[in-house]
């Protein structure tokens, strides 16, 4: 499994703020990633870098600095390029969950590049026609390009939930309840009493009881109280009953 995490590298071409590159490094590290690779940025290494990158400064320093997009990725055996618009020449064009499926899929025997362009121009088309493949994040088509850091915090996170849901580490909602839920003769007593109290108060009218209790007793289905709140519940409804 780290492995997996391991063989995939993001790769930051001529980034031309040094703030991303460290907003970058955060969010590769927060997702549990820590290989990054900058194709000649402008300004590196740098303060505001190092201020961006906060906790990450570690993958930071550890980031290899090359002269090439080539030298990035030549050890890789699956480049994914990353494109904000449409291009003119069509290419194997997948979402970031499908992205992320696949780079699950093989990381754990490839190593796998995923690589994104100039803040101002993004990728070439030449170097986009290097990518085995390409993804876009599905944003408004009207605006739809993306900050360098916040594009790649998006692909890293979709990475991260297809890599844990392979393992069996992504945790379903889990939602520790300190009393049990009520059975179904609780529920059913606490209804009767209810519908009992209802009736002695004068709210209902037995000869004409509508769909009164139905929707009581849906609500009560719907909410699924613990044995804790029936007990509440039918201690209420008894207090009502005495005087002080
Ligand atoms: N004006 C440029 C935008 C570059 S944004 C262009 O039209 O290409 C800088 C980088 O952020 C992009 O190269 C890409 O790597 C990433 N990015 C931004 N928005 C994206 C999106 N919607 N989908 C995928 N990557 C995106």
């Amino acid at each position: 499994m780290q492995d997996s995490f391991q063989n995939l590298r993001f790769v930051l071409v001529n980034t031309s703020q040094p703030g991303n590159i460290g907003g970058a490094a955060r969010a590769i590290k927060n997702m549990g990633f820590s290989d990054l690779v900058l194709v000649q940025p402008e300004i590196f290494p740098s303060d505001r870098a190092r201020w961006r990158a906060a906790g990450a400064g570690d993958v930071l320093k550890q980031a290899r600095v090359v002269d090439s997009f080539a030298d990035a990725i030549a050890d890789c055996q699956l480049v994914i390029g990353t494109s904000a618009r449409e291009r003119r020449i069509p290419w194997p064009l997948v979402n970031p969950r499908l992205c992320a499926d696949q780079v699950a899929a093989e990381a754990g025997d490839h190593k796998i590049a995923l690589v994104f362009g100039r803040e101002d121009s993004g990728l070439t088309n030449e170097e986009l026609q290097r990518c085995n493949l390409h993804v876009h994040i599905p944003t408004n088509p009207d605006y739809s390009s993306l900050n360098l850091c916040a594009a790649v915090q998006v692909l890293a996170y979709e990475v991260r939930m297809s890599l844990l849901a392979s393992t069996g580490e992504l945790k379903e909602v889990e939602q520790e309840w300190d009393e049990p839920p009520a059975t179904s003769e609780e529920l059913e007593n606490f209804i009767q009493h209810l519908e009992q109290s209802m009736i002695e108060s004068g709210f209902l009218d037995p000869e004409t009881p509508r769909q009164t209790m139905t929707r009581m007793r849906r609500m009560f289905s719907r909410i699924r109280p613990d044995q804790s709140e029936v007990a509440i519940l039918r201690g209420l409804l008894s207090s009502f009953g005495k005087k002080k």
